[in-house]
């Protein structure tokens, strides 16, 4: 039996694990994981990376790590162009067939250094790839302290965490420090955080010297950037989107096209399985609808996607249609807790007991919970 896993971030990964770690006995599975990066990355260090290079030598790592201890599984570097209901064809040509297939793709971002997938060369070696990794994150870093003013569209976590990190990284720094404008179209920075809570994390944004402007939108004018009401001039020497997240399944959109919902995103049943493919196709994380796009949920689903996996795999050696199996495991929310951070030193916890600004946010500024994802993947 041949699992394939499209997408070697955290979703797919973790998927992985927890695949390989129930069916240790079981010879006749194979799983091939593609994924064109030749390391792990912990995408919610990512912005920490630009600005400290231990963080991005603990948040970047070798796949060879996670194939050393995963023995049934085989990493192909390369791309997906085109998936059916049985076999992928990847960028190098080759074509793949499969039993079950898991689509862990992710999303895109508009603020390209977190979109490794694009430029992920397939041909240097682990060591060249890990290290031009590497010197890109600390090269975006000091771009940005480069600049004498910055401005960040979009005030959702990224945008937030990324204004307080150069404004904080900055400031420890000796020399020029960059002015920092973050405009946001919503009424509270950080949708995902309560108003009570976003009210704290704004005012921890200022104290660092942050200019802030709230339901406003940027707009450019023959390369200069004002305030859309009232047409006031914004410093701008170096701009920054962090405006959302967009699908990137294109490569579904020849065989299994009305898999995707009108936004493009992958759709799923209450199981992971993707409608249309007799059984046989699941997906998680953020390239599908199941759930908020969090790390969280891509790492912790991983039980119930290992569990549908094994039994698909499992009735289609019986020769049954895996259409028709009963108690699959479903899919569920994580912990309804949020955590950002405001700089180096400060955060917010919003949790069931309110907005916390001790101890999670300093743990998450520490750490950066890179732990956590090494030990989803069995790291
Ligand atoms: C800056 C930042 C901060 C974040 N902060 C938090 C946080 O505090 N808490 C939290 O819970 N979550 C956070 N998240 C979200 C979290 O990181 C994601 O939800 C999680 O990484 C999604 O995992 P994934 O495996 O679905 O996608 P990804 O981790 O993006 O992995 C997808 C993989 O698929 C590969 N791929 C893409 N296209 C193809 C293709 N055609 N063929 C083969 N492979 C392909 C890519 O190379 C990539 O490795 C943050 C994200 C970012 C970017």
């Amino acid at each position: 039996m041949h699992l394939l896993i499209i997408g070697g971030g955290l979703a797919g990964l973790a998927a992985a694990h927890t695949i390989h770690r129930s069916a240790a006995k079981d010879d006749t599975l194979t799983i091939t994981v593609v994924e064109p990066k030749a390391y792990i990355e912990v995408p919610w260090a990512t912005l920490r990376a630009f600005f400290d290079c231990r963080v991005s030598e603990t948040c970047t790592m070798p796949m060879s790590n996670f194939l050393a201890k995963h023995p049934k599984v085989t990493h192909i570097r390369a791309k997906v162009t085109s998936l059916t209901k049985s076999e992928v064809t990847l960028d190098n040509g080759q074509k793949l067939s499969f039993d079950v297939c898991l689509l862990a793709t992710g999303a895109r971002k508009s603020l390209d250094i977190l979109n490794a997938y694009v430029s992920a060369s397939t041909s240097d070696s682990e060591e060249q790839a890990l290290e031009s990794r590497r010197d890109a994150l600390a090269a975006t870093g000091k771009n940005m302290f480069a600049a004498s003013s910055i401005l960040i569209i979009g005030g959702g976590a990224i945008g937030t965490e990324l204004a307080a990190d150069i404004a904080g990284f900055s400031a420890m720094q000796n020399g020029p420090k960059p002015s920092v404008t973050l405009v946001h179209s919503g009424n509270h920075l950080v949708p995902e955080l309560r108003a009570k809570g976003a009210t704290k994390v704004l005012n921890m944004v200022k104290d660092m010297g942050v200019k802030v402007h709230l339901q406003e939108k940027a707009i450019e004018k023959d390369g200069k950037w004002f305030l859309e009401s009232s047409d006031q001039p914004i410093e701008a020497d170096l701009v920054i989107k962090t405006t959302g997240v967009y699908p990137i399944n294109d490569f579904m959109k020849v065989g299994l096209s009305h898999s995707l919902d009108d936004r493009g995103w992958v759709k799923v049943d209450d199981h992971f399985r993707v409608p249309g493919t007799e059984g046989r196709i699941f997906a998680v994380g953020d390239c599908c609808d199941a759930l908020q796009k969090t790390g969280v949920n891509a790492m912790g689903s991983k039980t119930a996607v290992a569990k549908n996996i094994i039994k698909t795999l499992r009735a289609l050696r019986q020769n049954m249609s895996p259409d028709f199996l009963t108690g699959l495991a479903t899919k569920a929310e994580g912990p309804p807790v949020f955590l950002i951070t405001v700089g180096p030193k400060k955060g917010l916890a919003q949790t069931p007991f309110g907005a916390l600004t001790w101890p999670l946010p300093q743990l998450k500024n520490r750490t950066m919970f890179i732990f956590r994802a090494k030990m989803e993947l069995g790291l």
